[in-house]
């Protein structure tokens, strides 16, 4: 990492673009959307495609939330050996870099959110950088990850690090291609769990970087742009409770609430009753009510200050029209000064 004024800078971005990652960002989208519509065309839909579609959908962004978000990333509860291999293997087939390289970002976004230089989707940048424009630029090169030391001594997420190509190609296009051949629909199976699956779950993913940073309720915290946006967490697992999850990032769940829309917390409470998750962190409800408390103290300091200040307006409008005429009346204001009231 570079230095400027005597700062550490953090940002993982360099101002280069990089071809790559553009290039997938631009072709994925387009062979979802003409070649599936073409498949569709000559061969029809059939339910082994949708299957194919949704087991993968399931696979990938479950292994992103529970895995590179909720452990990688906030180490929010104990993961066994196995279901950290599972993350990593099927959060690979989500194209949106190794573990160890999104939870780093995603530190930096939590420690710097907002600051257009170091957080590294701020959406003070856009919401077209925030979503997906930041993929578009080259990483910094020779990154030490100094703020990921715990990842740098796992050595399933260096593995998985150092194998990310192979295994998302794998988990990605080669999987999903394979389950199609069983039901002898492997071109459906590429198209359908492959590269549709990959750009949707691609864009609902980037939703929270976007969405969840502009539209929805802000009832833990106002220091951030983060929102709680159902339509967000529905799509995503849960993810969308990012006004929550911005204030108590350590917590396993997003949505506290037994009715909010969180399936991982779900699925993370399931895997610890099987011993693969445990230690699961809850947030004290006191901790909770608190934020919630300054965040309505807040507003109501705000809402007097308008009323206030309306008030104020208001005495001033309804004095106006008496007070030139009164003071003109009375000799003391020449007509220039009257009319400057
Ligand atoms: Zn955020
Ligand atoms: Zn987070």
């Amino acid at each position: 990492m570079g230095s400027r004024g005597g700062l550490q800078m953090v940002n993982v971005r360099t101002k280069e673009l990089s071809l790559l990652n553009g290039g997938f960002l631009i072709v994925t989208p387009l062979v979802a959307v003409l070649g599936t519509g073409y498949y569709i065309y000559y061969s029809g839909v059939q339910g082994c495609d949708i299957l194919n579609f949704f087991v993968f959908f399931a696979l990938v962004l479950f292994s992103i939330s529970i895995g590179y978000h909720r452990y990688f990333a906030h180490r929010s509860y104990r993961s066994g050996p196995l279901l950290r291999f599972l993350c990593l293997l099927f959060g690979a087939g989500a194209f949106q870099n190794s573990a160890l390289r999104w939870a780093s970002d995603h530190r930096n976004h939590h420690r710097y959110v907002d600051d257009p230089e170091k957080d590294p989707y701020s959406i003070m940048m856009g919401a077209f950088y925030a979503h997906m424009g930041w993929i578009f630029y080259k990483e910094t090169p020779n990154k030490t990850f100094d703020n990921a030391p715990d990842l740098l001594k796992d050595p399933l997420v260096l593995w998985q690090d150092r194998h990310y190509i192979l295994l998302s190609a794998l988990v990605g296009f080669l999987l999903p291609l394979a389950l199609g051949s069983l039901f002898g629909r492997p071109w459906g199976g590429l198209l359908w769990g492959g590269f549709l699956r990959i750009v949707i779950a691609h864009h609902v993913t980037f939703c929270v970087n976007s969405l969840a940073h502009m539209f929805g309720s802000q009832p833990y915290t106002k220091k951030n742009s983060s929102r709680d946006n159902w339509g967000v967490a529905f799509l995503t697992y849960g993810e969308g409770f990012h006004n929550y999850h911005h204030r108590f990032p350590g917590d396993y769940r997003n949505g506290i609430r037994w009715y909010h829309w969180d399936p991982s917390k779900w699925l993370l409470y399931v895997l610890s009753l099987t011993r693969m998750a445990s230690k699961l962190n809850r947030i004290p409800d006191e901790l909770i009510l608190k934020a919630r408390l300054e965040v309505e103290m807040q507003t109501v300091h705000e809402r007097l200050q308008r009323i206030s200040e309306e008030v104020r307006d208001g005495i001033r409008k309804s004095m106006r029209p008496l007070f030139p005429g009164e003071a003109r009346r009375r000799g003391r204001l020449s007509v220039q000064q009257v009319q400057s009231l």
